[in-house]
């Protein structure tokens, strides 16, 4: 379980990261392929095509280049999991023991012949989600008309949403490096006024770099009427008193060289004292995350969680205002399982990391938000966001 008392501190987090070792990583790639291919068997499935999308990174440590020339990760019962890469592609691969065999294939050589081969037999096939519909359609002209085509989040999602701990601590990391840029944001050592929002959008992004995002995913800057707008695309708008300020950011962290887990966080500012009303969305917004970051338990269904929030918007007159859903999974992808949101099934699981985000839009006038990402424990819920949430007023 992850320790609650290292949240919130970049260093310490990193620190306990030092010390997971490779053997440590093979291990848990080791145990997600035994889980994948158990649920292989449970779903009577022979044999997974793995192209793009978070399983391949998921269950080896490789991040396949999502480009034209084939590369699948390749599962089938009582063999080795193979990796076809085009040779090109070889070199970076971290071979991790025997965890897989790596298979090359030499440009001008036809892909599909050898994936082909590897597929022989197989009635049953799972295929990535987020793969090029173009491979799946080559592999259903060229394999036995009867073979049946799935797709494979049916098998990975319900093992990929528990994360471990490592997993936990990577997302823990993200979010520290992200709350050291709100924390620049509050502390007024990055300017808003007379700034346009694309200005501050692109020193959002370089300084989640430069707290060692291994990348800026979004860095979303809404002011005035344009906070209304969820996920507005920063424009030439320059940002002046008496604006509502949306900065909504994250990118991905890697550690140890492994793939990168994402950060998401929303804080929202005040350029100058704002008008009473505004404030007073701006509590009722408050108290609607607050009430979730308190009472949200493991076990709750993933509708009551997102009730929880939009049931203080409603009594505070705002509920029809509240037009997205309270949060997101999160992970190796941004947006992953699960949602909570109205009419999904499910429960919320130990192990869930998401995000819980809800916000107030009065079109075309003003917007605010409050984003944290967060974990869920056998005993609660542990926010690994912890710059202040409340709505901070900046010059
Ligand atoms: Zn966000
Ligand atoms: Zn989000």
């Amino acid at each position: 379980m992850i320790d609650a008392s290292v949240v919130g501190s970049l260093d310490l987090v990193l620190k306990e990261l030092g010390k997971v070792t490779e053997r440590d990583y093979i291990a848990a790639y080791e145990r997600r392929l035994q889980s994948f291919m158990a649920q292989m068997t449970a779903t009577n499935v022979d044999a997974a095509v793995l192209t793009f999308g978070a399983e391949v990174p998921w269950l080896i440590g490789y991040e396949p280049m999502p480009l034209e020339r084939v590369t699948a990760l390749v599962l089938r019962h009582n063999e080795a999991p193979v990796l076809l890469v085009p040779e090109i592609e070889a070199p970076r691969v971290r071979t991790r023991g025997d965890l897989f065999e790596l298979l090359p294939w030499r440009e001008g050589a036809d892909p599909f012949e050898l994936l082909e081969r590897r597929l022989q037999g197989a009635r049953e096939i799972v295929v990535s989600d987020r793969g090029w519909s173009a491979w799946t359609l080559t592999l259903m002209e060229r394999l036995d008309p009867s073979t049946r085509f799935q797709r494979a989040s049916l098998l990975s999602t319900p093992i990929r949403r528990k994360k471990d701990d490592v997993e936990m601590l990577t997302l823990a990391a993200a979010a520290a490096a992200a709350d050291e840029v709100a924390l620049l944001l509050q502390g007024g050592e990055i300017r808003f006024r007379g700034r346009t929002e694309r200005d501050l959008s692109d020193e959002i992004g370089r300084r989640l770099v430069a707290f060692g995002h291994r990348h800026m995913n979004f860095a979303i800057v809404g002011s005035g009427p344009n906070s209304a707008s969820p996920h507005h695309e920063a424009s030439d708008r320059t940002m002046e008193s008496g604006d509502f300020v949306v900065c909504d950011f994250g990118g991905t962290f890697c550690v140890n060289d492994e793939p990168g887990y994402c950060s998401d966080t929303t804080r929202t500012f005040s350029i100058g004292e704002p008008l009473v009303e505004s404030r007073e969305l701006f509590e009722v917004l408050y108290r609607s995350q607050e009430t979730v970051r308190r009472d949200l338990r493991p076990g709750m269904t993933l509708e009551a969680a997102d009730q929880l929030a939009r049931s203080v918007i409603d009594e505070g007159g705002f509920g029809d205002y509240f037009i997205h859903r309270l949060g997101h999974g999160i992970g190796l992808e941004e947006h992953e399982e699960p949602y909570l949101a109205p009419g999904v099934s499910g429960t919320l699981e130990a192990g869930d990391a998401f995000s819980i985000e809800p916000g107030i839009y009065l079109s075309g006038r003003l917007g605010a938000r409050i984003e944290d990402i967060a974990v869920a424990t056998e005993d609660g819920v542990i926010s690994l966001n912890t710059s202040p949430r409340t709505l901070t007023v900046v010059d």
